[in-house]
Protein backbone atom coordinates (compact mmCIF):
# COMPACT_ATOMS: atom_id res chain seq x y z
CA UNK A 1 0.00 0.00 0.00
CA UNK A 2 0.97 3.29 -0.33
CA UNK A 3 2.50 5.13 2.47
CA UNK A 4 0.49 8.39 2.73
CA UNK A 5 -1.00 9.27 5.52
CA UNK A 6 -3.89 10.65 5.04
CA UNK A 7 -6.96 12.41 6.95
CA UNK A 8 -8.40 9.17 8.12
CA UNK A 9 -4.96 7.93 9.11
CA UNK A 10 -4.19 10.95 11.12
CA UNK A 11 -7.90 10.86 12.76
CA UNK A 12 -7.05 7.33 13.84
CA UNK A 13 -3.62 8.07 15.20
CA UNK A 14 -5.35 11.17 17.25
CA UNK A 15 -7.98 8.22 18.46
CA UNK A 16 -4.94 5.91 18.96
CA UNK A 17 -3.36 8.41 21.53
CA UNK A 18 -6.41 9.18 22.92
CA UNK A 19 -6.87 5.79 23.84
CA UNK A 20 -2.89 5.05 25.58
CA UNK A 21 -3.07 8.19 27.18
CA UNK A 22 -6.46 9.13 28.11
CA UNK A 23 -7.90 5.97 29.78
CA UNK A 24 -10.93 6.53 27.52
CA UNK A 25 -13.19 8.97 28.76
CA UNK A 26 -16.86 8.82 27.41
CA UNK A 27 -16.45 12.40 25.73
CA UNK A 28 -13.25 11.52 23.57
CA UNK A 29 -13.55 12.41 19.83
CA UNK A 30 -13.03 9.30 18.21
CA UNK A 31 -14.42 7.22 16.06
CA UNK A 32 -13.59 3.76 18.61
CA UNK A 33 -13.35 4.13 22.26
CA UNK A 34 -14.02 2.15 25.46
CA UNK A 35 -16.20 3.55 27.97
CA UNK A 36 -15.20 3.10 31.45
CA UNK A 37 -11.91 1.40 32.94
CA UNK A 38 -11.15 -2.38 33.86
CA UNK A 39 -12.69 -4.06 36.79
CA UNK A 40 -9.75 -6.20 38.10
CA UNK A 41 -12.11 -8.30 40.27
CA UNK A 42 -12.81 -11.27 37.16
CA UNK A 43 -9.14 -11.36 36.55
CA UNK A 44 -8.84 -10.25 33.27
CA UNK A 45 -7.12 -6.90 32.34
CA UNK A 46 -7.57 -4.75 29.21
CA UNK A 47 -4.17 -4.27 27.48
CA UNK A 48 -4.11 -2.72 23.71
CA UNK A 49 -1.86 -2.59 20.49
CA UNK A 50 -1.03 0.29 17.79
CA UNK A 51 0.30 -0.84 14.66
CA UNK A 52 1.22 1.80 11.71
CA UNK A 53 2.60 -0.01 9.69
CA UNK A 54 -0.50 -1.74 7.28
CA UNK A 55 -3.17 -0.64 5.07
CA UNK A 56 -2.13 2.77 5.19
CA UNK A 57 -3.89 2.95 8.37
CA UNK A 58 -3.56 2.77 12.53
CA UNK A 59 -4.42 -0.12 13.65
CA UNK A 60 -5.59 -0.65 16.77
CA UNK A 61 -6.53 -3.69 18.76
CA UNK A 62 -7.77 -3.60 22.46
CA UNK A 63 -7.90 -7.19 24.04
CA UNK A 64 -9.06 -8.58 27.53
CA UNK A 65 -6.30 -11.53 28.82
CA UNK A 66 -5.02 -12.72 32.08
CA UNK A 67 -2.14 -11.26 31.69
CA UNK A 68 0.54 -9.60 29.20
CA UNK A 69 2.18 -12.50 27.99
CA UNK A 70 -1.26 -14.43 26.80
CA UNK A 71 -2.26 -10.90 25.27
CA UNK A 72 0.80 -10.45 23.50
CA UNK A 73 0.41 -14.38 22.24
CA UNK A 74 -2.83 -13.46 20.54
CA UNK A 75 -2.03 -9.99 19.40
CA UNK A 76 1.33 -11.44 17.79
CA UNK A 77 -1.19 -13.75 15.83
CA UNK A 78 -3.31 -11.31 15.12
CA UNK A 79 -0.80 -8.42 13.43
CA UNK A 80 1.22 -11.40 11.80
CA UNK A 81 -1.92 -12.35 9.85
CA UNK A 82 -2.28 -8.09 8.98
CA UNK A 83 0.89 -7.94 7.71
CA UNK A 84 0.29 -11.16 5.69
CA UNK A 85 -2.55 -9.61 4.23
CA UNK A 86 -1.22 -5.90 3.34
CA UNK A 87 1.49 -7.73 1.44
CA UNK A 88 -1.10 -9.67 -0.41
CA UNK A 89 -3.45 -7.07 -0.77
CA UNK A 90 -0.62 -4.12 -1.55
CA UNK A 91 -1.05 -2.81 -5.40
CA UNK A 92 1.73 -0.63 -5.38
CA UNK A 93 4.87 -2.96 -4.37
CA UNK A 94 5.68 -5.90 -5.34
CA UNK A 95 7.45 -8.73 -2.71
CA UNK A 96 9.88 -11.73 -3.69
CA UNK A 97 7.91 -14.85 -4.92
CA UNK A 98 4.68 -13.09 -3.68
CA UNK A 99 1.37 -12.70 -6.29
CA UNK A 100 0.08 -10.25 -4.40
CA UNK A 101 -2.27 -7.18 -6.27
CA UNK A 102 0.60 -5.95 -7.43
CA UNK A 103 2.20 -9.02 -9.72
CA UNK A 104 -1.86 -9.80 -10.49
CA UNK A 105 -2.67 -6.49 -11.94
CA UNK A 106 0.91 -6.44 -13.91
CA UNK A 107 0.90 -10.05 -15.28
CA UNK A 108 -2.88 -11.40 -15.25
CA UNK A 109 -3.60 -10.37 -18.44
CA UNK A 110 -1.06 -12.56 -20.21
CA UNK A 111 -1.86 -15.31 -18.25
CA UNK A 112 -3.29 -16.74 -15.63
CA UNK A 113 -1.94 -16.54 -12.46
CA UNK A 114 -1.72 -18.26 -9.46
CA UNK A 115 -3.00 -16.37 -6.39
CA UNK A 116 -2.71 -16.81 -2.30
CA UNK A 117 -6.22 -17.71 -1.07
CA UNK A 118 -6.91 -15.34 0.67
CA UNK A 119 -6.72 -12.86 -2.81
CA UNK A 120 -8.84 -15.98 -4.22
CA UNK A 121 -11.84 -15.24 -1.83
CA UNK A 122 -11.32 -11.60 -1.75
CA UNK A 123 -12.08 -12.05 -5.96
CA UNK A 124 -14.69 -14.65 -5.59
CA UNK A 125 -16.56 -12.92 -2.77
CA UNK A 126 -17.02 -10.05 -4.72
CA UNK A 127 -17.35 -11.89 -8.05
CA UNK A 128 -20.53 -13.36 -6.28
CA UNK A 129 -21.78 -9.58 -5.72
CA UNK A 130 -20.98 -8.55 -9.25
CA UNK A 131 -23.01 -11.71 -10.76
CA UNK A 132 -25.99 -10.73 -8.25
CA UNK A 133 -26.07 -7.08 -9.60
CA UNK A 134 -24.39 -5.25 -6.82
CA UNK A 135 -22.33 -2.69 -9.54
CA UNK A 136 -22.39 -0.06 -7.16
CA UNK A 137 -18.74 -0.88 -5.58
CA UNK A 138 -16.74 -2.53 -8.64
CA UNK A 139 -13.00 -3.48 -7.59
CA UNK A 140 -12.82 -3.93 -11.42
CA UNK A 141 -12.66 -0.65 -12.11
CA UNK A 142 -9.04 0.03 -10.96
CA UNK A 143 -8.25 1.78 -14.67
CA UNK A 144 -10.84 4.33 -13.42
CA UNK A 145 -9.53 4.74 -10.27
CA UNK A 146 -5.92 4.73 -10.91
CA UNK A 147 -6.86 8.16 -12.66
CA UNK A 148 -8.18 9.66 -9.84
CA UNK A 149 -5.67 8.60 -7.76
CA UNK A 150 -3.19 10.05 -10.29
CA UNK A 151 -5.04 13.57 -10.34
CA UNK A 152 -5.53 13.76 -6.54
CA UNK A 153 -1.97 12.65 -5.22
CA UNK A 154 -0.45 15.60 -7.61
CA UNK A 155 -3.07 17.99 -6.84
CA UNK A 156 -2.63 17.32 -2.48
CA UNK A 157 1.32 17.55 -3.56
CA UNK A 158 0.25 20.80 -5.47
CA UNK A 159 -2.64 22.44 -4.37
CA UNK A 160 -2.07 25.44 -6.46
CA UNK A 161 -1.80 23.12 -10.04
CA UNK A 162 -4.36 20.67 -8.68
CA UNK A 163 -6.44 19.70 -11.86
CA UNK A 164 -10.20 17.49 -12.27
CA UNK A 165 -8.70 13.96 -14.68
CA UNK A 166 -10.23 15.06 -17.92
CA UNK A 167 -13.64 13.21 -18.59
CA UNK A 168 -12.36 11.75 -21.86
CA UNK A 169 -9.69 9.80 -20.21
CA UNK A 170 -12.00 8.73 -18.01
CA UNK A 171 -14.68 7.07 -20.28
CA UNK A 172 -11.71 5.55 -22.15
CA UNK A 173 -11.24 3.54 -18.87
CA UNK A 174 -14.37 3.09 -18.51
CA UNK A 175 -14.72 0.75 -21.32
CA UNK A 176 -12.26 -1.55 -19.29
CA UNK A 177 -14.01 -2.10 -15.75
CA UNK A 178 -16.52 -5.33 -16.10
CA UNK A 179 -15.93 -7.40 -13.79
CA UNK A 180 -16.80 -10.07 -16.22
CA UNK A 181 -13.01 -10.06 -17.67
CA UNK A 182 -11.89 -11.42 -14.32
CA UNK A 183 -11.80 -14.81 -15.03
CA UNK A 184 -11.24 -16.88 -11.85
CA UNK A 185 -10.56 -20.80 -11.56
CA UNK A 186 -10.94 -22.06 -8.49
CA UNK A 187 -9.38 -25.38 -8.98
CA UNK A 188 -6.14 -23.63 -10.03
CA UNK A 189 -6.83 -20.87 -7.40
CA UNK A 190 -6.22 -18.87 -10.64
CA UNK A 191 -6.84 -15.26 -11.99
CA UNK A 192 -7.35 -14.00 -15.55
CA UNK A 193 -7.67 -11.02 -17.40
CA UNK A 194 -9.73 -11.19 -20.58
CA UNK A 195 -9.32 -7.38 -21.29
CA UNK A 196 -5.60 -6.51 -21.27
CA UNK A 197 -6.83 -2.73 -19.79
CA UNK A 198 -8.54 -4.37 -16.98
CA UNK A 199 -7.08 -3.35 -13.69
CA UNK A 200 -8.48 -4.24 -9.63
CA UNK A 201 -8.73 -1.80 -7.08
CA UNK A 202 -10.05 -3.64 -3.81
CA UNK A 203 -9.44 -0.06 -1.57
CA UNK A 204 -12.88 -1.12 -1.30
CA UNK A 205 -13.05 -4.54 0.50
CA UNK A 206 -9.40 -5.01 1.75
CA UNK A 207 -9.57 -3.90 5.15
CA UNK A 208 -13.10 -5.29 5.50
CA UNK A 209 -11.97 -8.95 4.18
CA UNK A 210 -8.86 -8.30 7.10
CA UNK A 211 -10.63 -7.11 9.64
CA UNK A 212 -13.04 -10.86 9.26
CA UNK A 213 -9.76 -12.69 9.38
CA UNK A 214 -8.01 -11.36 11.88
CA UNK A 215 -11.39 -11.18 14.06
CA UNK A 216 -11.43 -15.02 13.47
CA UNK A 217 -8.19 -15.41 14.71
CA UNK A 218 -8.97 -13.18 17.87
CA UNK A 219 -11.89 -15.50 18.69
CA UNK A 220 -9.92 -18.16 18.97
CA UNK A 221 -7.49 -16.21 21.19
CA UNK A 222 -8.73 -13.73 23.21
CA UNK A 223 -11.79 -13.66 25.96
CA UNK A 224 -13.15 -9.98 24.22
CA UNK A 225 -11.58 -7.88 21.77
CA UNK A 226 -11.95 -4.63 20.12
CA UNK A 227 -9.97 -4.23 16.23
CA UNK A 228 -9.90 -0.95 14.45
CA UNK A 229 -8.41 -0.98 11.04
CA UNK A 230 -8.56 2.72 10.24
CA UNK A 231 -12.60 3.14 9.22
CA UNK A 232 -13.82 -0.24 10.16
CA UNK A 233 -13.87 -1.87 13.27
CA UNK A 234 -14.76 -5.11 14.34
CA UNK A 235 -15.91 -5.39 18.15
CA UNK A 236 -15.56 -8.82 19.34
CA UNK A 237 -17.28 -10.80 22.90
CA UNK A 238 -18.64 -7.74 25.18
CA UNK A 239 -15.92 -6.06 26.78
CA UNK A 240 -14.70 -8.19 30.40
CA UNK A 241 -14.85 -4.97 32.31
CA UNK A 242 -18.65 -4.80 33.24
CA UNK A 243 -20.21 -3.40 29.87
CA UNK A 244 -22.44 -5.30 28.07
CA UNK A 245 -20.93 -3.47 24.99
CA UNK A 246 -18.14 -1.87 23.08
CA UNK A 247 -19.03 1.99 22.14
CA UNK A 248 -17.86 2.08 19.08
CA UNK A 249 -18.00 6.11 17.70
CA UNK A 250 -19.17 7.40 14.15
CA UNK A 251 -17.25 10.59 13.30
CA UNK A 252 -19.00 13.81 12.89
CA UNK A 253 -18.61 14.28 8.51
CA UNK A 254 -18.88 18.44 10.21
CA UNK A 255 -15.27 19.34 11.76
CA UNK A 256 -16.62 22.28 13.18
CA UNK A 257 -18.72 20.57 15.01
CA UNK A 258 -18.48 17.63 17.82
CA UNK A 259 -15.91 14.68 16.75
CA UNK A 260 -18.53 11.88 17.67
CA UNK A 261 -22.11 11.72 15.75
CA UNK A 262 -22.83 8.73 17.21
CA UNK A 263 -22.23 6.03 19.52
CA UNK A 264 -23.21 2.33 18.48
CA UNK A 265 -23.23 0.34 21.88
CA UNK A 266 -22.18 -3.43 20.06
CA UNK A 267 -20.95 -6.84 20.49
CA UNK A 268 -19.82 -9.51 18.00
CA UNK A 269 -20.28 -7.12 15.07
CA UNK A 270 -18.45 -5.11 12.65
CA UNK A 271 -19.01 -1.28 12.07
CA UNK A 272 -17.66 0.50 8.88
CA UNK A 273 -18.34 3.89 7.72
CA UNK A 274 -17.12 5.11 4.18
CA UNK A 275 -16.92 9.29 4.56
CA UNK A 276 -16.06 11.92 2.01
CA UNK A 277 -13.69 13.51 4.48
CA UNK A 278 -11.24 10.63 4.63
CA UNK A 279 -9.70 11.06 1.26
CA UNK A 280 -9.70 14.46 -1.28
CA UNK A 281 -8.37 17.25 -2.95
CA UNK A 282 -9.56 20.47 -3.66
CA UNK A 283 -10.12 22.03 -7.22
CA UNK A 284 -11.46 25.67 -8.10
CA UNK A 285 -12.63 25.64 -4.20
CA UNK A 286 -14.21 22.64 -4.32
CA UNK A 287 -13.73 18.91 -2.93
CA UNK A 288 -12.89 15.79 -4.86
CA UNK A 289 -13.17 12.61 -2.89
CA UNK A 290 -12.05 8.92 -3.53
CA UNK A 291 -15.16 7.20 -4.14
CA UNK A 292 -16.71 7.52 -7.92
CA UNK A 293 -19.64 6.48 -8.94
CA UNK A 294 -19.30 4.33 -11.76
CA UNK A 295 -21.72 5.71 -13.73
CA UNK A 296 -21.03 9.53 -13.71
CA UNK A 297 -17.04 8.40 -12.74
CA UNK A 298 -17.33 11.62 -11.08
CA UNK A 299 -16.40 11.58 -6.48
CA UNK A 300 -20.31 10.80 -5.86
CA UNK A 301 -21.97 13.48 -3.89
CA UNK A 302 -25.08 12.14 -2.43
CA UNK A 303 -23.56 11.47 0.75
CA UNK A 304 -21.28 12.30 2.97
CA UNK A 305 -20.79 9.35 5.27
CA UNK A 306 -22.74 5.99 5.26
CA UNK A 307 -21.79 3.63 8.11
CA UNK A 308 -22.58 -0.20 8.26
CA UNK A 309 -23.21 -2.34 11.35
CA UNK A 310 -23.52 -5.95 10.82
CA UNK A 311 -21.46 -9.41 11.17
CA UNK A 312 -19.68 -9.59 7.93
CA UNK A 313 -16.82 -6.65 7.51
CA UNK A 314 -16.35 -7.87 3.92
CA UNK A 315 -19.75 -6.85 3.17
CA UNK A 316 -20.32 -3.86 5.40
CA UNK A 317 -16.90 -2.68 3.29
CA UNK A 318 -18.56 -3.48 0.62
CA UNK A 319 -21.76 -1.97 1.52
CA UNK A 320 -20.38 1.32 2.59
CA UNK A 321 -18.81 1.97 -0.31
CA UNK A 322 -22.04 0.97 -2.67
CA UNK A 323 -24.60 2.84 -0.30
CA UNK A 324 -22.43 6.10 -0.46
CA UNK A 325 -22.79 6.07 -4.10
CA UNK A 326 -26.50 5.43 -4.05
CA UNK A 327 -29.58 7.54 -3.64
CA UNK A 328 -31.01 7.62 -0.07
CA UNK A 329 -34.15 6.02 -1.37
CA UNK A 330 -32.16 3.16 -3.32
CA UNK A 331 -29.39 2.34 -0.35
CA UNK A 332 -32.76 1.94 1.84
CA UNK A 333 -34.23 -0.51 -0.38
CA UNK A 334 -31.01 -2.62 -0.54
CA UNK A 335 -30.55 -2.23 2.99
CA UNK A 336 -34.12 -3.42 4.26
CA UNK A 337 -33.55 -6.31 1.61
CA UNK A 338 -30.49 -7.68 3.58
CA UNK A 339 -31.31 -9.08 7.22
CA UNK A 340 -29.06 -8.53 10.25
CA UNK A 341 -27.41 -5.27 7.97
CA UNK A 342 -28.14 -1.99 10.01
CA UNK A 343 -27.10 1.46 7.83
CA UNK A 344 -26.92 4.97 9.11
CA UNK A 345 -26.87 7.72 6.36
CA UNK A 346 -25.52 10.96 6.77
CA UNK A 347 -26.70 13.92 4.27
CA UNK A 348 -25.05 16.48 2.33
CA UNK A 349 -27.66 19.16 4.53
CA UNK A 350 -26.57 17.15 7.80
CA UNK A 351 -29.87 15.00 7.91
CA UNK A 352 -29.53 11.49 9.46
CA UNK A 353 -31.15 8.40 8.30
CA UNK A 354 -30.99 5.39 9.84
CA UNK A 355 -32.76 1.94 9.35
CA UNK A 356 -35.08 0.85 12.19
CA UNK A 357 -32.54 -1.70 13.58
CA UNK A 358 -29.90 0.32 13.74
CA UNK A 359 -31.88 2.49 16.37
CA UNK A 360 -31.75 -0.17 18.63
CA UNK A 361 -27.39 0.32 18.55
CA UNK A 362 -27.36 3.88 18.29
CA UNK A 363 -27.35 5.81 21.70
CA UNK A 364 -28.93 9.08 20.60
CA UNK A 365 -31.45 7.10 18.93
CA UNK A 366 -33.25 4.98 21.22
CA UNK A 367 -36.03 4.53 22.59
CA UNK A 368 -36.14 5.38 26.07
CA UNK A 369 -36.01 2.09 28.64
P1 LIG B 1 -14.21 2.89 1.13
O1 LIG B 1 -13.49 3.87 2.00
O2 LIG B 1 -14.38 1.53 1.74
O3 LIG B 1 -15.51 3.42 0.64
O4 LIG B 1 -13.30 2.60 -0.15
C1 LIG B 1 -12.86 3.64 -0.96
C2 LIG B 1 -11.77 3.13 -1.86
O5 LIG B 1 -12.32 2.17 -2.76
C3 LIG B 1 -11.18 4.21 -2.73
O6 LIG B 1 -10.02 4.76 -2.14
C4 LIG B 1 -10.89 3.50 -4.04
O7 LIG B 1 -9.65 2.82 -3.94
C5 LIG B 1 -11.97 2.45 -4.10
N1 LIG B 1 -13.22 2.88 -4.77
C6 LIG B 1 -13.73 4.13 -4.93
N2 LIG B 1 -14.92 4.10 -5.56
C7 LIG B 1 -15.17 2.79 -5.79
C8 LIG B 1 -16.25 2.08 -6.40
N3 LIG B 1 -17.34 2.69 -6.86
N4 LIG B 1 -16.15 0.73 -6.47
C9 LIG B 1 -15.07 0.09 -6.00
N5 LIG B 1 -14.05 0.69 -5.41
C10 LIG B 1 -14.09 2.01 -5.29
MG1 LIG C 1 -15.85 0.10 1.59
Amino acid sequence: MQRTFTHKAVFSLLLTLMLVCSGCSASAQSPVYAVSTVSSSIGFQRFSRTDLNAFDTVITLIGFAQDQAAFDRAADRAFEKIQSLDHIFDGYNAYDGLHNLYYVNHHAAQEPVEIPEDLFSLLSWCKEQWAAGRRETNIGMGAVLSIWHEYRTAGMQHPEEAKLPPMDELIAASEHISFDDVVLDRSKQTVFFSDPDLKLDIGAVAKGYAADAVASVLYEEMPSFLLSLGGNVYAGNAPLDGRTNWAVGVQNPDITENGTKEILDVHDKTVVTSGDYWRYYTVDGQRYHHIIDPETLMPSRKMVSVTILCESSILADFLSTALFVLPYEEGRQVADSLEGVEVMWILPDGSVQATDGMKDYARSMKAPS
